[in-house]
């Protein structure tokens, strides 16, 4: 188990959640449980058994099913109603009965909350706080209490919110979470608070939310204050504008603060985790994430380029290699030969100068028909292949494609697909259905392909953009179609340009499927 003298909490499971258009079954979070485990974190917020008949049934199956290496599960629930005994009222019953070690107490600690939300007395407050972890002390359960609306609170009524605290941790809460519910907090004032806090004798942790864009700073802030216990949500999943970032703040203590936090073997694995918990949440991932995104470390060249190849640490504030991250490098027509073969030996090619003006020609011609390598690092490596190396791979070659679309008496409009193939010396005409051209002709391509490369089954178009670039001296617009895929452990993202919509979302869909084959190890 983790150490206990700092805590590493994901609320994923249910603040997180929160995040319009995220829904998660209990498979769902079960898995997302052991990635968390995985990266080493200490405490894993499930969910709110009794309130969610889904949440009772995640600690249900967690019991047999998780087999955590680091992690601690806790339930989370509200104190005891007002006028009744914890040990009478089932909401308690059901965290009692959970059967994880922790259970976290949300309690009301703004006055203004007591009297209009809860409708009940202040001093009835406290003794609901003090009622419920007594009683779930008592038991054997280790209680943390969220402390709802803190900031805000202490803003109203200072002495009621430190007296809120104060009742917690006499009751045997062993760290009270001071939680900006709101968001609307920034890390100066906060830092004030959370000290004030701290000053109890109490042992605090924080739960910021990113409604002012400071959840990391705001998190940081309160440790430097004296919060000893960190909230926040893989890949800062929540309502509204999110949670605090875990894995940023992971990040953040452990490689500029000297917190020893996660093993740092799953350190390294954190990019690789943040793309797997994408994966079951089926949100697409932020490019841009501090630390783990994809474009984290990617450097768009030109100026820099030559400095970079003589030492890539001038450009960079970690070796991403810390976090599982890769330093990229954005081919554009603004760079010259420099990142090409900056790019080229990122890529495992060491380029002869010939090559390299050879390549950086390539890429200027087709970039000014309306190309674009920096967003299409798959197609740069396809073209690279193809006039560099001379071993552009074919994995299969097209003899023709259609697209019918129909509208059909019902107004309903489908789209059907039909392809003509060659590969491994075989014929292969096949025919797909979608609810547009390229849907169709994607599934066709697929259908025609699997069975001689069973790893495309894995292989899934998560993103898909069509950008009209204006034509020049009477020429016609073009479209310039973006394919992002992905397999279990990667995006990659390729380009199509044409005068045709669908001739270039096939340029890109014919390439996203060779780096695919590419990438299953597929030489030929
Ligand atoms: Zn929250």
């Amino acid at each position: 188990m983790a150490d206990d003298r700092f805590h590493v909490y994901d609320t994923t499971l249910r603040d997180g959640a929160q995040q319009e258009g995220l829904n998660l079954t209990v498979a769902d979070k079960l898995a997302i449980a052991r990635q968390l485990d995985g990266l080493g974190v200490g405490f894993i917020e499930g969910g709110w058994p009794g309130a969610n008949p889904k949440d009772t049934e995640f600690f249900r199956r967690a019991q047999t099913e998780l087999d955590l290496k680091h992690a601690q599960l806790a339930a989370f629930g509200a104190t005891r109603r007002a006028g009744v005994k914890a040990a009478d009222d089932p909401l308690v019953a059901a965290l009692r009965e959970s059967g994880a070690p922790v259970v976290t107490l949300v309690a009301k600690s703004h006055d203004r909350h007591v009297e209009l939300a809860l409708r009940t007395t202040l001093q009835e407050n406290l003794a609901m706080i003090r009622d419920t972890v007594s009683h779930l002390r008592a038991e054997g359960q280790r209680v943390f209490l969220d402390a709802e609306h803190f900031f805000d609170g202490y803003a109203s009524n200072p002495a009621y919110a430190l007296e809120v605290l104060r009742t917690a941790a006499e009751a045997g809460a062993s760290v009270i979470a001071l939680c900006d519910t709101n968001g609307g907090m920034l890390p100066d004032e906060l830092a004030d608070v959370v000290h004030a806090a701290a000053s109890t004798g109490a042992r605090v942790g924080i739960h910021c939310h990113d409604d002012t864009g400071c959840a990391v700073a705001n998190t940081l802030a309160a440790v430097k204050a004296g919060a000893t216990h960190v909230q926040g949500c893989a890949n800062g999943y929540g309502e509204r504008s999110g949670n605090a970032n875990l894995f940023t703040v992971v990040a953040n203590l452990q490689l500029k603060k000297g917190f020893d936090l996660v093993p740092a073997q799953s350190l390294r694995e954190m990019t690789r985790i943040a793309h797997a918990i994408t994966e079951v949440t089926n949100v697409t991932p932020n490019s841009h994430q501090p630390y783990v995104g994809t474009s984290a470390f990617a450097h768009k060249a030109g100026l820099h380029a030559s400095a970079i190849k003589i030492d890539p640490n001038l450009y960079q504030h970690i070796d991403p290699a810390q976090v599982g991250n890769d330093m990229r490098m954005l081919v554009s027509d603004m760079a010259g030969r420099a990142s090409v073969e900056l790019k080229g030996k990122e890529l495992g090619y060491d380029l002869s100068s010939d090559q390299s003006r050879q390549l950086v020609e390539r890429v200027k011609e087709l970039e000014s028909r309306g190309h674009t390598f920096e967003a299409a690092d798959a197609s740069f490596e396809l073209l690279l292949r193809d006039t560099v190396a001379g071993e552009r791979r074919r994995h299969f070659s097209v003899e023709s494609w259609r697209v019918i679309v129909e509208r059909r008496p019902s107004g309903e409009v489908a789209s059907e697909a039909t392809v003509k193939l060659h590969a491994k010396g075989e014929r292969i005409v096949a025919t797909g259905e979608g609810n547009g051209p390229v849907n169709a002709l994607d599934k066709a391509v697929r259908l025609a392909l699997e069975k001689l490369y069973p790893e495309l089954a894995g292989v899934e178009l998560i993103d898909f953009k069509v950008r009209i670039l204006e034509g020049t001296h009477g020429t016609d617009a073009i479209t310039r179609v973006l394919i992002t895929s992905s397999d279990a452990t990667a995006d990659w993202s390729t380009v199509g340009v044409a005068e045709n919509i669908v001739e270039a979302s096939w340029q890109a869909l014919e390439q996203a499927v060779t780096y695919g084959l590419l990438r299953a190890g597929y030489s030929a």
